[in-house]
């Protein structure tokens, strides 16, 4: 067995996304460690097929699609965001819940046309 500093260096290359797998090397071996941001597991969205890890892909994608599984509502006339970086990446996926007619509060916000 390799010392766990080691293997926490070679999990945080890990991708749940890519590897499909359940659990990492440090979850499977429950390897007990302090620094939480180095162990801590994948989180992985779906929107429509596509898959982002928080970790190993864009966050600010990660966080869109986050926003945009939680809407219900189809005939909504805006849509707000964490950040600008989320919503500028959101425009090119809006088009599910209606016409893109411009950004709103600072750029946060993207108000439709339906
Ligand atoms: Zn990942
Ligand atoms: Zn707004």
């Amino acid at each position: 067995m390799l010392p766990t500093e080691i293997l926490i260096y070679i999990n945080t290359f890990i991708c749940k996304r890519q590897f499909n797998i359940q659990q990492n090397i440090i979850e499977s071996l429950d390897i007990k460690y302090n620094c939480s941001s180095i162990t801590q597991p994948c989180n992985i969205v779906n929107y429509k097929g596509i898959q982002v890890c928080d970790k190993h892909d864009n966050i600010h994608l990660f966080n869109c699609f986050k926003v945009l599984n939680r809407i219900t509502n189809k005939n909504i006339s805006s849509i707000h965001f964490d950040t600008k970086e989320c919503c500028f990446i959101a425009k090119s996926y809006i088009s599910d819940f209606g016409n893109f007619s411009h950004f709103c509060c600072n750029g946060k916000g993207i108000m439709l046309s339906n």
